[in-house]
């Protein structure tokens, strides 16, 4: 059970939705007192390379959804063709990819997150290897990544230091678990 730490998933509520319903959730100083030009998310898929750079709030405090919906695709699960469908992934997941990436923004790291895992179906998440049974990804609050030109271990002490970010799991073969549940740290 190499995720077990983050078996909590029944607590955190069923819809993934719930997230972004709550504007209020989103107004967070960080993000409202930003740079506008900061508004904006670039994620990676490992699969196949998939890349976009996205602002997801126009104002830093409310959504703005095409944006929104675009980093969500890049969140989809794997296994899942993106014909089928897309899920809302909560809006404090992206909030926390967010305020990691304008982390190493500021030590001058440019680079997309490289998602390995974000959202997972159950069915997924059953296949996938040392995966808790509830895993925080079935909610699409969990986002597996690594960054190029940082070491999975700088990394994990980044998002461990991320003041919005639950568990950080330190996964040495080549990635860091985040999410936004309570928080916790582990290593694989
Ligand atoms: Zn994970």
């Amino acid at each position: 059970m190499r995720e077990s730490a983050d078996n909590i998933g029944m607590q955190r509520g069923r819809f993934l939705v719930c997230g972004i319903s709550a504007a209020a959730c989103f107004a967070l100083p960080a993000i409202a007192q930003a740079n506008p030009e900061t508004w904006q998310l670039w994620l990676e898929r490992l699969d196949d390379g998939e890349q976009v750079i996205s602002p997801f709030t126009r104002d830093g405090r409310t959504l703005y959804f095409p944006g929104y919906k675009k980093l969500c695709k890049v969140l989809r699960d794997d296994h899942v063709p993106i014909y089928e469908g897309w899920v809302k992934i909560p809006i404090r997941t992206i909030e926390v990819l967010w305020d990691v990436q304008q982390y190493l923004a500021g030590a001058g790291i440019h680079e997309p997150l490289v998602v390995h895992s974000g959202y997972r179906t159950p069915q997924t998440n059953a296949s996938t290897e040392g995966a808790a049974w509830m895993s925080l990804h079935m909610f699409g609050k969990a986002v597996d990544f690594h960054v190029r030109g940082v070491s999975i271990s700088d990394l994990a002490d980044i998002c461990r230091s991320c003041p919005v970010a639950g568990g950080v799991g330190y996964y040495p073969e080549g990635w860091v678990h985040i999410d936004t549940g309570p928080v916790r740290s582990w290593t694989a």
